[in-house]
């Protein structure tokens, strides 16, 4: 099933273009990005198209936003970073260049000086792919999922 032929998230999600896939069920698709802002760069996407945030259902984020946290953890036990942002552009402004909506797994150190909007590099192929094995691996070691979320 292709949602929109135009759309190059969604000829991921068909299968047209290949990626490095990390996590995959019904509702979303987790995959390596091509052009890193820093190693172990990945994307969580929902598999029902929408442009942005605003247009996406709930059913939809929900279910990005948990996949989210399961693959920032298994690149946490990965790579070991000090820190990961997530991120999600909405409109050319804030950095959109593919409007299928997503977010961004970027692990971080406190002086990579990164810039959100940064701009795309291709990245390595082959280490791309060497390090998606090692996150799949890590999704599949992990750990239960936590019962409670504390703020403070
Ligand atoms: P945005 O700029 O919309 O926030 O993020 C889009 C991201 O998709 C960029 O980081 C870009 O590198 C990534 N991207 C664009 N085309 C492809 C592709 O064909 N495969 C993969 N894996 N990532 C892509
Ligand atoms: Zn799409």
């Amino acid at each position: 099933m292709n949602e929109n032929p135009d759309c190059i998230f969604c000829r991921i999600v068909a299968g047209e273009i290949p990626s490095f896939k990390l996590l995959e069920d019904d509702r979303v698709l987790s995959f390596m990005d091509i052009n890193p802002a820093n190693e172990g760069h990945c994307l969580v996407i929902p598999k029902a198209h929408a442009p942005n945030l605003f247009e996406s259902d709930d059913g939809s984020l929900a279910a990005a936003a948990a996949a989210c946290r399961r693959v920032a953890d298994a690149v946490r036990r990965t790579l070991d970073p000090p820190g990961i942002s997530l991120m999600q552009a909405n409109g050319p402004a804030a950095g959109q260049s593919v409007f299928h909506f997503h977010f961004h797994v970027i692990p971080r150190r406190a002086d990579d000086d990164l810039l959100f909007n940064w701009e795309p590099r291709p990245g390595d192929l082959d280490a791309i792919g060497r390090l998606a094995e090692r996150i799949r691996a890590s999704l599949r070691q992990e750990p239960a999922p936590q019962k409670t979320m504390r703020l403070e």
